[in-house]
Order: structure tokens, then sequence, then C-alpha cells
């Protein structure tokens, strides 16, 4: 028998304690910010008064600040506002230059170089807003931009030719119109209210949106989509709760890319919106340096699943203006998709998505799993390589007879 020294056993081997080191809940703590009292801390006013908005403030909290930062955050408010909550700037490893935290919210020189096949607005939004404010890409739902801020910025975003203002867009919801648009097409059963971060509005002023969509007999269905528990996780109130609570059927998305950043505040502002029955998803962009390994995806999508959150999309990084140091090839992504199929909780396995340049919409992209397809049959590989058939009609007969020669399955 082999002894523990000369063989490690489960769960002790490198790889294993990486893993349980990455699904340890952790509270973000208080860093800098030891003398606020614990009802300031806690409360998401204070959070949002004292953001991180400046070089100075940045220079001061970060002493490992890099040139390449520095220049970045120097430019940032042409393009993308700066500012991070205290609560998730505690996140940060400042020894760390490649912090995946870090990665996302402070901005970099490279984010002023923009390649020639990036755009300020990836996802085609404006060519289908038929009012201020709201986008008809999708035949029965839209998109309801409700705001134009968010509690901290992501360097990446999608929309960031919108959020924060920075870039001078001129974005003004006008929620009559976009009310009036949605009362007078009957196609529409399926509203997201998104920004920006809707969860920033007041509970009163949200809550009379909901209201409004809700009274519209054809909106069977309403959807948030937020980063404000992950950034802000405060702002989960059990008054806001209770408000939402009244909105049923109303799902939330989340927006998560890091193991590191479900603390345990994250987990009870979680648990709070599942409590009040909301159906939690996640949203994740697949990072450069952020979480593009498939041990830190694998990760934090079990972690979504004890917070009660449903990873839903992976996405592909859209290919938004100043954002190649952060994009991976989408090769590395199906790689990475490969090690999570099969090889985890089919719960935990988010769809891998490319939003397609220009407005072409979500396209589902996955490893290929089928390796040839004709009349008599479907060949299959599993997650461990292995090769099966299945036949194709409906009732499992072959639909030719025995003998005839099938193709070789082609090796995708
Ligand atoms: S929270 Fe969403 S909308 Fe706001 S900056 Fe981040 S990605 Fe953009």
């Amino acid at each position: 028998m082999a002894s523990k020294n000369s063989v490690a056993a489960d769960g002790d081997d490198p790889e294993s304690q990486q893993q349980t080191k990455l699904k340890q809940f952790f509270s973000a703590g208080r860093g800098f910010w030891s003398d606020v009292p614990d009802a300031e801390w806690n409360d998401f006013r204070w959070q949002l008064k004292h953001r991180i908005t400046t070089l100075d403030q940045l220079r001061r909290l970060l002493p490992t600040l890099t040139p390449e930062e520095e220049a970045g955050t120097r430019l940032a408010n042409t393009k993308l506002a700066l500012a991070i909550t205290p609560y998730f700037f505690n996140l940060i490893d400042a020894s760390d230059e490649n912090c995946p935290i870090r990665r996302q919210v402070i901005p970099r020189i490279e984010e002023t170089r923009t390649a020639s096949w990036e755009m300020s607005d990836p996802c085609g939004e404006d060519e289908h807003s038929p009012v201020p404010g709201l986008v008809h890409r999708y035949p029965d739902r839209v998109l309801f931009l409700v705001t134009d801020r968010c509690a901290s910025y992501c360097r990446y975003c999608t929309r960031s030719r919108l959020v924060s203002n920075a870039a001078g867009y001129d974005f003004h919801p006008e929620y009559d119109k976009q009310l009036d648009y949605i009362r007078q097409h009957p196609e529409v059963r399926d509203v997201l209210l998104s920004g920006g971060d809707p969860l920033l509005l007041s509970d009163d002023k949200l809550e009379s949106l909901l209201k409004q969509l809700r009274a519209i007999p054809h909106v069977e269905f309403l959807r948030i989509g937020t980063r404000i528990p992950i950034f802000l996780p405060q702002r989960i109130t059990p008054e806001l709760c209770a408000m939402l609570k009244k909105y049923h059927p109303l799902f939330i998305s989340v927006h998560s890319n890091h193991p590191r950043e479900l603390t345990t505040e994250v987990r009870d502002a979680l648990g709070r919106l599942a409590d009040a029955g909301i159906p939690l998803g996640n949203q994740s962009v697949l990072l450069k340096c952020v979480n593009d390994d498939a041990k830190v995806l694998r990760a934090l999508f079990q972690k979504l699943l004890m917070c009660r959150v449903r990873p839903y999309y992976l996405y592909q990084c859209d290919l938004i203006s100043g954002s190649a140091h952060l994009r991976t090839s989408v090769r590395h992504g199906l790689e990475i998709m490969e090690k999570l199929r099969g090889h985890t909780t089919g719960y935990a396995v988010p769809q891998y998505v490319i939003d397609a340049p220009g407005g072409g919409g979500k396209v589902p992209i996955s490893p290929g799993y089928v390796l040839s397809h004709n009349n008599d049959r479907v060949v299959i590989r599993n997650f461990e390589g292995k090769v099966f058939e299945y036949p194709e009609a409906a009732d499992g007969t072959p639909q030719s007879k025995a003998g005839r020669t099938l193709e070789e399955p082609e090796l995708v």
C-alpha cells in the first residue's frame, strides 16, 4: 500500500488545494476604512459617496500602481469613468499587479488603443433602438435601459459608450416613450431592465417602473441585469427585496467573473434575493488574466451554485474599443468549456456565447461533440473522448438497410 507521503491522497494535490481555496468564502474586510462605523460601512449610500474616482485616491490607496495603470487612469475619464466602491476595492490584492479583481476595474493605457476590428457599439444596439433607451433586437423581448450609472465601472464594458457619461454619449432614457413602445407591441412578452445598473435607482423609482410594466397585459416576464450584488452588496436591503417580490415572475441576472468576488457579503445579499423567491442567474465575461483558466471558472461556477445562482452565460469578450488586452481567443474559450462539460455538475456549466459583432445577437458555441451526422445516425463523443452512435430516425430505427456504407466520422 502506498504510504501517505508517497502518494497525495484525494483532495491533497495542489490543484485540489487551489480549488478549495478559491471556493472559500471570505469577507472583503475593512482595509483602509477600519475606522468607519459599521452603520456607515454597511450603508450603500455611504459606499457610493466614498467611491474611488480619482488618480490621487488610487495613488494613495494602491502604492503599487503601475505606469500603465497610472497613464490609463489619467485618460479614463475621456472614455469610461473610474469608480470603485470601497467594499470592492478591498478585494484587490495590492501586492499582485495581475490581480484578477484589479484588472477588471483599474484603467490601463491599453484601453486607449483601438484595433481596427473593435467598435464603440459592438452589439449594434443603437441600430435596433426604436425609441431612446430601448433595444428591440429579438422577436419577443426588449432591453430597457433605465440609467447610465453603475456602482463601479468594468473596464471591458460593452456599453462604455453609454455608461458613466465620460464619452459624452447623449443618453436620456425616456421612460414614457419606452413604456408606450412596449404597450403598443403585444409581441413583447419579456422585458430586461438594464443599463447602467437598475438597482441604483431608488426603491420608489424602480417600483414605479416595475408596476407600470406589470400593468401591461402581454408582459409575462421581467428581468433585471445587475452587478450591484457584486460591487455593492449593501444595496440588497430587506426593503428592496420586499419590494421586488411583489412583481413576480421576476428574474435577476448578476454578473461575476472570479470566485474571489463571491464574498460572505455577496453570499448573504444573494441569499436575501433568493429568499424573496427571485430566480438568480449569472453572466460572466471570459477575460484574459482574470478568469481564462478552467480551474478558476470551475471554482466560480461551483461557488455560484453555493450562493443559489445558476451560471447562465459565459460571454466571449465583445469587440469593444480598447479591450484587446482583456480578450482571449475563441479557441481558448472552447478548450475551457471542454474541461467543464461532463467534469462537473451540469448546472455549473453555462452556455458559452458570442454576441455576434454588429447586432447578430447571441450565438451559442460549444466544443464539437457531434462527430458526424447523416440520414442513418449521429456519431457523438462524450467528455472522455469515447465515441458513440445513435440512430437518426425518430423511433430509433436506422433509415437505411444494414450494410449500407456509412460515411466515416469526420473528426472535429
Ligand atoms: S456593471 Fe455592467 S453596465 Fe456597468 S460598467 Fe460593468 S459591465 Fe458595464
